[in-house]
């Protein structure tokens, strides 16, 4: 069906060609000033003729690209009819702009109004399609259904064209709602999905007017674009008489958009044109939202810091550094050197850093043994039981010292570190660890006073 206006194959019939062809150029000659009966009409600055294939997906709502418009430059869509009673309204209001759009169609509804379908077709307006039923979540429909949405969305618009011309190979989602394996199917049926730029709620419980603010305000923001209504609302038919006189006052243009066939060649274009906004030597912001993107990317590659990554001295940091981000400059100076202030080479080397904390783990394991099992108690019973007579805490200290002296023989948990004692004993300890080491003997000799 697709074929027979798009890729060409079993060309059906010349006359519906043709007819095209001259909504077509009809289309390309309307302008404001050619729109008979109606001076004040913004008309339709221009056709483009795109190919789907080329450009898949488009409409800045949801992906990356869209349609290749000027600034200024409006395209006019309309989803769910056609519903004689409002979308019929909506082609008078056109009609009078000699403003040309494009419709998206709901099967059933074509089903229910063939006449409108022709309406919208014999008008010079591009006819598309919208699914069959308008399911409210196709994207969680299973991928069968959703391929036979689409199919039959497309089957009963052209059972609706009496001399059996398809319907452009546009497809609009309902509810936008797609995903990965709808995309894909459209994509091999040659179909172009179409997202927009900017809604205006026209679908929601809003007045005609926050429909017109609405659309003009988003259209305003981006300059240019998509614009998605629906012609199935009656607030849709007050606001766009209102939208369209607004739109020429502001210097805006209608651009019809019409699928590319053998005998109607693409509209050159090139790649960044289908950007809503590309990327300009002369504006530098637009192309800095590309550094944060390119460093998260890196940033997975990047290996876990290594001990030595934290040497200071070596001259090369900033090479180093270079070569991880993969080219992305990095401050030459950084400010670790004037913070830090490290002991000399041989202390940093015989000191691990997480020594400290391993101690501390070690000594209150300890105390929770010493007061919870009767066999602990013994080990050490020779030692404790004079620290336990002295009431003065500082004494009691200093006889911890001597008694250990004395003694000559650690105590057993003690064994697993020897290298702290004597750092220890020189008075020069790591900070952390002292006060955790007297704080446990103390709670120790709280817990034997007791009992
Ligand atoms: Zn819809």
């Amino acid at each position: 069906m697709i074929g027979s206006v798009f890729g060409g194959g079993r060309g059906r019939p010349w006359a519906a060609l043709c007819l095209a062809v001259l909504a077509c150029f009809a289309a390309e000659t309307a302008s404001a000033a050619d729109c008979p009966g109606h001076p004040d009409a913004i008309g339709t600055s221009r056709t483009i003729v795109v190919d789907p294939r080329q450009y898949p997906l488009i409409g800045t709502m949801q992906y990356g690209k869209t349609l290749p418009l000027e600034d200024h430059e409006v395209v006019l869509t309309f989803d769910d009819g056609p519903l004689p009673k409002y979308s019929n309204q909506i082609l008078d209001i056109l009609a009078a702009h000699c403003a040309k759009a494009t419709f998206f169609l709901v099967g059933s509804q074509a089903h229910a109004n063939p006449e409108g379908v022709r309406k919208v077709r014999d008008a010079g307006h591009t006819v598309a399609t919208h699914s069959q039923n308008h399911p409210t979540g196709m994207d969680r429909l299973p991928l069968d259904r959703a391929r036979q949405e689409i199919d039959q969305g497309i089957a009963s618009v052209t059972a609706a064209l009496p001399d059996g011309t398809a319907p452009a190979p546009f497809v609009r989602i309902p509810g936008l709602r797609t995903n990965d394996g709808i995309e894909e199917y459209a994509r091999s049926k040659g179909l172009q999905v179409w997202s927009a730029d900017f809604p205006a709620d026209d679908w929601r419980h809003v007045s005609a007017g926050r429909v017109y603010d609405l659309a003009i305000q988003r259209l305003e923001a981006k300059g240019k674009g998509i614009l998605l209504l629906h012609d199935i609302q009656p607030r849709t038919v007050v606001a766009l008489p209102r939208i369209l006189r607004e739109l020429k006052a502001r210097g805006y243009r209608i651009v019809h958009v019409v699928p590319a066939t053998p005998e109607r060649p693409v509209t050159p274009t090139e790649p960044q044109q289908w950007q809503l906004h590309p990327a300009s030597e002369l504006v530098a912001i637009s192309r800095w939202p590309k550094i944060p993107k390119y460093a998260a990317a890196g940033a997975a590659a990047l290996p876990a810091p290594a001990l030595s990554d934290l040497d200071w001295r070596s001259t090369d940091l900033g090479a180093r550094a270079q070569r991880r981000t993969r080219g992305v400059p990095l401050p030459r100076q950084t400010p670790w050197p004037r913070q830090m202030t490290l002991p000399p080479e041989g202390t940093l080397a015989a000191l691990p850093v997480p020594a400290a904390s391993l101690f501390k783990i070690t000594e209150s394991t300890r105390v929770t043994m010493l007061a919870s099992a009767p066999s602990a108690h013994r080990t050490e019973g020779a030692a404790p039981a004079p620290r336990a007579t002295e009431a003065s805490a500082k004494l009691a200290g200093k006889l911890r010292r001597h008694s250990r002296s004395a003694a000559a023989q650690p105590p057993a948990p003690d064994t697993g570190h020897p290298a702290h004692p004597p750092q220890h004993a020189d008075g020069t300890p790591p900070k952390p660890a002292a006060p955790g080491k007297k704080n446990a003997r103390s709670v120790r000799v709280a817990g034997l006073k007791k009992r």
